[in-house]
């Protein structure tokens, strides 16, 4: 047995309650629900709403269901006389398969969403399955969630190297959120970090990265391993001045070298609340770092003005960079003028030698990528960290160097 929840909407309801008046209104949706109940096979229930009559009936299977909502969307198309005032009655229905959920606010919710399709497709009804609106009861579970692990401390950092792309010295990692879930798994950062901006968390979340990005690299020195940890810094963050003030005295009480990356598109909402903060960041040490650059519309002359010591450039340009066509010369430019004015490049996305390979050649201060190193958890990062000590030199092998070298030179670079 199923259950099915489903909200009956006459249609243009709203013009036709501003004509008729709203007790005459209700009378109607009381003459709905009465139509409804005379149709529906028994057990089942349907009462009004403020708009509309939800109603709740059970079956064997989908089909049926389906079958149910087509008869009864029919059937209640009718002429309907009300104070002297006649005219056809039509509806449409959105209808959920609540499995053996109780009916609840989500579930109404939820119907609602199924009437709203309903009436776009312009479809008599809409029969939805409950997990089809999966994603946003997620939002709400998640957001409870993340609130909670970040209470229980059930939030993981994994650290993903940037290595000197001339020496093969580990110069910094990139501290990368990990959340694994119990019972979702592990869920990617790209799914909860705009949760967590949206309902306000991302302060408390970040402030949970920076503490332990500090912790962590403190336990790192102590082992011997001095390494500069750089965290992301979230665009709804960067202007915020109770977010500043934390990071900063985190930082100072703290004596390892943190740095930030921002995205350029964080400059928009609040330029100069944003340019004020990366200053203070900026006089306090902290190294800062443009992400993700290309992805956005800032011009390189914007950039400049800002305190920042780093340009990252995005990962779509650089997995593309021994394909393509543009790419190559975009990247190599960007170096060029990213050099001139005073800033280290880092390319991010480095998956093959290929492209490690021309990075070198076009002079790419950092590069980090899947092809030198995953984003690890703290014990291998250690290892990495002593075995690239240990075996200190170049990256890739002179050949391949030369080979790329070579090919620059007969104008695919041009
Ligand atoms: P991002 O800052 O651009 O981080 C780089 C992402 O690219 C990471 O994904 C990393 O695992 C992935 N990546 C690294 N090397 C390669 C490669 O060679 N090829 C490909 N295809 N991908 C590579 P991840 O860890 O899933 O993080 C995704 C995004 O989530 C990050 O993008 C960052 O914007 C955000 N994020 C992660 N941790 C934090 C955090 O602590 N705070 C904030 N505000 N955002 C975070
Ligand atoms: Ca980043
Ligand atoms: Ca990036």
């Amino acid at each position: 047995m199923r259950a099915i929840f489903a909200i009956v909407a006459i249609d243009r309801f709203a013009a036709l309650k501003r004509t008729i008046g709203y007790s005459r209104a209700v009378g109607l949706l009381e003459g709905l629900a009465t139509d409804i109940r005379a149709l529906l096979p028994v057990p089942s229930a349907a009462w009004p709403g403020r708009n509309a009559v939800e109603l709740s009936f059970s079956c064997e299977t989908a089909a049926e269901a389906e079958h149910l909502l087509m008869q009864l969307s029919a059937d209640l198309a009718a002429e309907t006389t009300i104070a002297g005032y006649v005219f056809r009655r039509t509806v449409t229905i959105g209808a959920i398969d609540a499995g053996d959920l109780p009916i609840s606010d989500e579930l109404v919710e939820m119907a609602e969403q199924a009437l709203e399709q309903a009436r776009e497709a312009r479809a008599p009804y809409l029969l939805a399955d409950e997990e089809d609106f999966r994603p946003a009861l997620d939002g709400l579970h998640l957001m409870r969630d993340l609130q909670q692990a970040i209470r229980d401390d059930a939030l993981t950092l994994h650290y993903q190297p940037k290595i000197r792309s001339r020496s093969g010295e580990v110069a910094s990692a990139e501290a990368l959120l990990r959340w694994p879930h119990p019972t979702l798994g592990m869920i990617p950062p790209d799914q909860f970090i705009s949760l967590a901006e949206e309902s306000g968390n991302i302060a408390a979340l970040t402030e949970w990265v920076l503490g332990h990005a500090i912790a962590d690299q403190a336990l790192l020195a102590r082992i011997g391993v001095d390494l500069a940890i750089d965290i992301n810094i979230s665009g709804v963050l960067v202007a915020d001045r109770q977010f500043r003030d934390m990071a900063l005295a985190r930082i100072a009480a703290a004596n390892g070298t943190i740095g930030f990356e921002i995205t350029e598109t964080a400059m928009m909402h609040d330029p100069e609340g944003a340019l004020a903060n990366l200053e203070a960041f900026s006089a306090a040490g902290i190294r800062l770092s443009i992400d993700d650059y290309g992805s956005g519309f800032s011009s390189l002359a914007y950039l400049q003005r800002l305190p920042v010591q780093e340009l990252k450039i995005d990962k779509i340009f650089i997995s593309r960079l021994a394909s393509g066509q543009r790419d190559p010369l975009l990247v190599r430019s960007t170096i060029d003028l990213a050099h001139a004015l005073e800033m280290e490049v880092t390319a991010e996305g480095v998956e093959t030698p290929e492209a490690l390979a021309l990075l070198q050649v076009m002079g790419c201060d950092l590069v980090q990528g899947f092809y030198l190193a995953r984003p690890l958890e703290l014990g291998a990062l250690v290892d990495f960290v002593k075995r690239k000590v240990r075996d200190e030199g170049p990256v890739v092998a002179q050949a391949l160097r030369d080979r790329v070298r070579r090919r620059a030179e007969r104008g695919a670079l041009r």
